[in-house]
């Protein structure tokens, strides 16, 4: 049976304006869809365009082109009333939880908040029931509902900006860098949380990173971008096994592996240069200008984005049948 898709994003650009002529190309040409059920990591330096692309899910930005249909309604032809409502099964999960929660809010009036905003409880002990099952359910307790966020660790207040992001039951949810502002020892944890949470209530999730390590852990499927665009899409255990575009094999190579021996055996691709301006991007491929395998056509052609292998989606003329040619000269990289 074909997997019913939730969320389908098709050539999507979001550009801001500099005045005078100049753009900002955050998202460049973006494809991709999420599978109802599915956790699909997006991963990339910081600037490469995956968090506009979230906020321009929710509806949050005003798109350049393309589209964007969850549940089938293009979310930029809506009214504000029908994105009001469809706002309901979309929720987003921030970055830092130090920022993100209001500081003079309690915890419940935080989690009660778009249940007020929505209303969806006419009587406040229903709802007040409601924050007390949200709160068990990420791992805290109901005591916890009178508290102020500086009453809690970094991993606490993640944990009830996720009882917030589920106080509407989304059907879908955009995680947003959740642990990057987190301890090592706490990321697994709030990972963990995410998943058997996602068992339990069916849910979908995007999850925005800059880590592919902890991606692999959480994601079904991954995409990889780079200044705007995606580069590389495929399962999560074929990308690991097999990357392609040679920004994901850097991006792996530099992931640490626990291991001594396998760490002093492996070769790591060291990217030269810093990632190029969205303003100004290079021609031809965006990735060209740090690109240990740049050959003449990458400056001259935009690579075209083309299934290599089952499901598995590469921009590069290392690829394209006319330059194969030029792929045997790629150098094997021992990465694992
Ligand atoms: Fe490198 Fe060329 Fe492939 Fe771009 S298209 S990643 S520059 S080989």
């Amino acid at each position: 049976m074909a997997e019913e898709k939730i969320l389908k994003i098709n050539n999507l650009k979001k550009y801001f304006s500099l005045g005078k002529n100049r753009m900002l190309k955050a998202v460049d040409d973006v494809t991709f869809h999420i599978n109802k059920g599915e956790t699909f990591g997006l991963v990339g330096e910081s600037g490469c365009g995956k968090s506009t692309i979230g906020r321009t899910i929710m509806g949050l930005y005003q798109k350049t082109a393309g589209n964007v249909l969850f549940s089938n309604n293009n979310v930029h032809e809506l009214t504000d009333k029908e994105l009001f409502i469809l706002q309901r099964q979309m929720q987003m999960i921030f970055q830092d939880p130090y920022a993100s929660l209001n500081p003079r809010s309690t915890v419940r009036e935080i989690i009660s908040e778009p249940m007020e905003v929505h209303q969806l409880y006419k009587r406040k002990k229903e709802q007040n029931e409601k924050v007390y099952q949200l709160l068990e359910e990420v791992g805290l307790n109901r005591e916890h509902a009178n508290r102020y966020p500086h009453e809690f660790s970094g991993g606490q207040r993640q944990r009830i900006g996720i009882a917030r992001a589920l106080a509407l039951d989304p059907d879908f949810i955009i995680a947003d860098e959740p642990i990057s502002a987190l301890d090592v020892s706490v990321q697994a944890q709030v990972v963990n949380l995410l998943k058997e949470l996602q068992e339990e209530k069916g849910l979908t999730f995007l999850f925005i990173a800059h880590d592919l390590s902890m991606v692999k852990q959480i994601s079904d499927r991954i995409g990889v971008m780079y200044l705007g665009r995606l580069v590389e899409l495929t399962s999560s255990e074929t990308l690991y096994e097999q990357p392609l575009h040679p920004y994901t094999q850097a991006l792996l190579s530099a992931i640490p592996i626990p291991d001594p021996d396998v760490e002093a055996s492996r070769e790591r691709i060291i990217l030269q240069g810093e990632l190029p301006s969205p303003v100004n991007p290079p021609s031809g491929c965006v990735f060209r200008t740090r690109c240990p395998f740049a050959m003449e056509i990458c400056g001259k052609e935009k690579p075209e984005w083309k299934e290599a292998g089952d499901n598995h989606f590469v921009a590069c003329h290392l690829f394209h049948d006319e330059v194969k040619n030029e792929k045997a000269k790629m150098p094997t990289v021992n990465i694992k």
